[in-house]
């Protein structure tokens, strides 16, 4: 799977290190630092078909982030945490593309001080619940048999009752959370887009059918579960296909069991968007006309945006999902 595994070498002993490079097999190039080769040179996004490079290192700089508005359910705040950088996924919308100079994989594990910064961040708001979401700059579950750092955060959930963690993923990789004991406060979040879109853009993901079969095996186990709608993109009777999908949650009995719904339509950064129009000429994104935005994104224009979740949220209802637990992604007046 990897072109060429590249270990920062003051980490070769660390135990973390070795378990990983154990798993992987691969004779490992040593480095002072990641960020002396990563991404120093434009590689092009989609070699990472072809040439994936990994790099295990440490997370220098803010290991934690405050998330933006609208990030999550309001009121409370939400921070994330960075574990990775890139994902091993291939989506046509995935803003990483734009973000990142190259596709290159960096596995991050300094789990222990990343911690440490969520229990600062919790200690100063002594009164309140606080968030943390994984997921941000890579899949949260995808890896996580290699990288093995999931006991850790859910020890911190376990102590913490105050801290939530979210996972977001589209991995159904969930063997290691099974061998863990549910909590309230450590959420499993599955971003799923309808069945027939899902096989064009998702690409090299599990199947939004496969997802929703990790969330029924999770919610068998205890889990607590929620859902992604996210990005929504417009299509000849999208909200069918949303119908469709949500019928399916119902008849697995997912709809009545999720901890929260967010839905959000389709938006790009301009640098983004551009590396979406070179990487996807074809994709099925660039069918319906997008503006630049309030915040100088690209999106649908606003009524477009609130016509289009409104559709899906109140197929949600539908299907079963208190009104109370859906809420609306990024997405903000104009
Ligand atoms: S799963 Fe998320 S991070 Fe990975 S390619 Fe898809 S959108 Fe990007």
């Amino acid at each position: 799977m990897w072109n060429k595994i590249y270990v920062e070498e003051h980490l070769i002993h660390n135990p973390r290190v070795q378990s990983i490079l154990e798993k992987l097999k691969q004779v490992p190039i040593l480095i002072t630092s990641y960020d002396e080769i990563w991404g120093k040179s434009k590689k092009p996004y989609l070699h990472k078909r072809d040439s994936l490079n990994l790099f295990i290192a440490q997370k220098k700089g803010q290991l934690l982030k405050l998330a933006p508005d609208a990030y999550g359910q309001a009121g409370e705040p939400h921070y994330y945490f960075i574990h990775a950088f890139n994902c091993i996924y291939e989506c046509q919308y995935c803003y990483l593309q734009g973000y990142f100079n190259t596709p290159d994989i960096v596995l991050f594990v300094n789990h222990e001080e990343i911690l440490e910064e969520m229990q600062k961040s919790l200690e100063s708001y002594p009164n309140q619940k606080v968030w943390y979401h994984a997921g941000e700059f890579s899949d949260s579950l995808a890896l996580t048999h290699l990288t093995g750092e999931l006991e850790l955060y859910h020890d911190f959930c376990k102590k913490n009752p105050r801290a939530t963690i979210e996972l977001r993923t589209k991995s159904v990789n969930i063997k290691e959370l099974i061998k863990l004991s549910p909590l309230k406060n450590f959420i499993i979040s599955f971003s799923l887009s309808p069945f027939s879109m899902g096989k064009v853009i998702d690409l090299k993901t599990p199947s939004s059918l496969s997802r929703l079969k990790a969330m029924v095996e999770l919610k068998k186990n205890g889990y607590q579960i929620a859902a992604h709608f996210d990005p929504i993109i417009y299509q000849d009777q999208f909200d069918e296909h949303y119908k469709t999908l949500l019928q399916t949650m119902k008849d697995m009995e997912l709809t009545d069991n999720l901890n929260y719904l967010s839905l959000g339509v389709v938006r790009f950064t301009k640098d983004v968007y551009r590396e979406v129009e070179r990487n996807y000429p074809d994709s099925p994104i660039h069918s319906t006309p997008m503006i630049k935005s309030f915040d100088n994104k690209v999106r649908y224009t606003h009524p477009m945006r609130m016509w289009m979740m409104n559709k899906v949220k109140d197929a949600a209802i539908n299907a079963g999902v208190s009104s109370e637990l859906i809420y609306l992604c990024m997405e903000e007046n104009d």
